[in-house]
């Protein structure tokens, strides 16, 4: 092919109707500027109602307000800086744009700082007689989810002492991401041409997919080689990470280290430790799976560096983006009418940005905008991940239209603990949808490989991280020394356990504990598998309950953040609290390695 025809587009070759329409937040630049002047003149109005918010409910009122709708103007203003700048991010002049509101946004953070405090500080008496007044009925939960920590918030002196600590105790995580993505080097290998390339996380994810058992092998060893040569000092950034996180859980007088991260969503520990629990008692299925990807790929063992390999050959499907809207049209007519006819606007009224152009940001993202409408960016190449991708967004744009066109500004914001559980439900209806209708046989064993990779990766692996993550901390609490030893055993050990019986262990995984950055989000990753269960969960309901649970689905979008996320998704129909959405998620697993050996067995 021509340099010309391969070369991507520029922003004006492309077809306006595959374009998101911004100006639906500002017609004209001019009009940002108006806004930006305004709000920056509204700034000082807000620090005049500082330490006189006890005074009355409608002061304490006024200034509520006036926050949110300074909040609503400059996340208009953001959204249309950035979406612009997303379009050509070299375009100079929307880079300053969001420098100025990213600057203003600073300012509203400082300017609005002292209300939580001065709020926290009011005699519980005062705010419960405020709270009967009708001029700040749209805050009850805010004020709920702010005083429920109140015992957990320290002396103004105290807190000012643990605001400045912050900068220090950050340093264990900047010492991983210096060791692990700038220091680090990797070794030579061959690849599948017999092409000797230096090794790299980004190329390892590649090679250790390969069809060649030997390319995969020498990957395998290679980068955890190089991990291996710096366990002590990753044994370091992690025991630093994991007292920090300590040291601010128990100065905050919690009983643990995982109470104070769950407590951040009110998030009951039982959840947590449910989940461990029936994920442990449902690892046959794994075990089935890792015998079967032995069996198929004809191996005598099994090995760590087989994990990855597909069982189907990769499958081109071609889908243009027309087909594309089709296909995630019926993939999501389970969601019922009123799902479906949102969807429909949303496809077709300038919400999204489909093709890659020039410049333009990579990746995908839904972005809600108050008072307007949700946004989303795609780079749409006619591939089933894109249709995949597509679907997602989409539930995580009808979310944020429910919730922002429903919820006061207050309330619109909905959780990390919620926000994947509508975007998923999507992507596992269209799966489900392809899986129905899909009669070609390489393609039908391409969709199940890929469904379960998905379970494998999200609900497995996400899960003996979490175990891992509540064993060291529990550890370390104890007194006990996180040393190199003492965390490659117990990442061996949850290995073995997980994978089961037909999988070699090799030495080589036992340092990978060392490789994983969510190490240093604390307690964060067992969402993906809780939101991964609710969404199959939710997926079933909406295929076999109809209407009601339609209903459902549609008022736990429109809920937003007006509730605690355990609450709004029980209100929907998932008791998160049960073992039931993980046993589901499992059973359904099974039955797909059912169907796996049913269709390699025709063969
Ligand atoms: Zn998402």
């Amino acid at each position: 092919m021509s340099e010309a025809s391969t070369a991507l587009p520029t922003r004006d070759q492309i077809q306006a109707e595959y374009k998101w329409q911004v100006e639906d937040i500002y017609a004209n630049e001019e009009l940002w500027q108006t806004d930006f002047t305004n709000i920056k003149k509204d700034l000082p109005k807000i620090v005049e109602y500082k330490e006189t918010l006890s005074q009355s409910a409608s002061r304490l009122a006024a200034c509520l307000t006036l926050r949110d709708e300074i909040s609503i103007v400059a996340d208009k203003l953001l959204a249309y800086a950035r979406l612009h700048r997303d379009e050509n991010t070299a375009n100079a002049k929307y880079q300053a744009l969001v420098g100025k509101i990213e600057g203003l946004l600073a300012e509203l953070g400082t300017a609005t700082s002292f209300i939580e405090p001065e709020i926290l500080a009011m005699p519980d008496t005062v705010l419960a007689s405020f709270r009967l007044e009708q001029a700040l009925a749209d805050y009850n939960f805010y004020f709920d989810n702010l005083t429920r920590q109140k015992q957990h918030v320290l002396s103004p002196n105290e807190e000012e002492i643990l605001s400045r600590s912050t900068e220090t105790t950050q340093a264990a995580e900047n010492i991983f991401n210096m060791l692990a993505h700038a220091d680090m080097t990797f070794p030579d290998i061959t690849d599948e041409d017999g092409k000797v390339i230096t090794l790299s996380e980004g190329r390892y994810r590649s090679l250790i997919m390969s069809a060649d058992r030997q390319v995969r092998k020498n990957a395998f060893t290679g980068l955890f080689g190089s991990y291996n040569s710096l366990r002590n000092s990753f044994a370091a950034t992690l025991t630093g990470n994991v007292k920090k996180n300590i040291f601010y859980a128990r100065t905050r007088k919690y009983a643990s280290t995982i109470e104070s991260a769950l407590s951040d969503g009110n998030i009951p520990l039982s959840v947590y430790t449910n989940l461990l629990t029936t994920v442990n008692n449902n690892l046959e299925p794994l075990h089935r799976y890792i015998a079967l990807k032995k069996k198929v790929l004809k191996l005598d063992t099994i090995h760590m560096y087989d994990l990855y390999t597909p069982l189907a050959q990769e499958v081109k499907f071609n889908i243009t983006y027309p087909e594309s809207l089709q296909l995630v049209r019926d993939g999501l007519a389970p969601l019922g009418p009123e799902y479906t006819t949102l969807l429909n606007k949303g496809l077709t009224s300038g919400w999204i940005d489909v093709y890659e152009n020039k410049g333009k940001q990579t990746g995908a993202y839904s972005w809600g905008v108050y008072g307007v409408h949700p946004f989303v960016l795609l780079n749409y190449n006619d591939r089933l991940e894109d249709v995949s991708t597509l679907a997602h967004e989409m539930g995580h744009a009808i979310h944020s239209y429910y919730s922002q066109a429903t919820q006061p500004y207050a309330t619109s914001q909905y959780t990390i603990f919620t926000a994947e559980v509508a975007s998923t439900t999507n992507e596992i209806l269209l799966n489900d949808f392809l899986l129905k209708t899909t009669t070609d046989r390489q393609k039908k064993l391409y969709l199940i490989n890929q469904y379960l990779e998905m379970v494998r990766a999200t609900v497995y692996r996400q899960t003996m991280f979490a175990e891992f993550e509540k064993g060291i901390y529990y550890k370390s609490e104890e007194g006990e020394t996180l040393t190199a030893d003492l965390l490659d055993e117990i990442w061996h050990t949850l290995n073995a356990k997980y994978y089961g019986p037909e999988m070699v262990v090799d030495a080589e995984i036992d340092v990978e504990w060392a490789r994983i950055p969510h190490f240093y989000m604390d307690f964060y990753v067992y969402q993906y598998v809780t939101g991964y269960a609710a969404a199959t969960t939710l997926a079933e309901k909406m295929l076999h309950e109809g209407a009601s649970a339609q209903q459902r689905y549609i008022e736990f979008l429109k809920s937003g953040g007006a509730d605690y996320p355990i609450t709004i998704l029980k209100n929907a129909g998932v008791d998160m609290s049960t073992s039931q959405p993980v046993e589901l998620t499992l059973a359904k697993f099974s039955t797909m390695l059912d169907e796996l050996e049913l269709l390699l067995s025709k063969s």
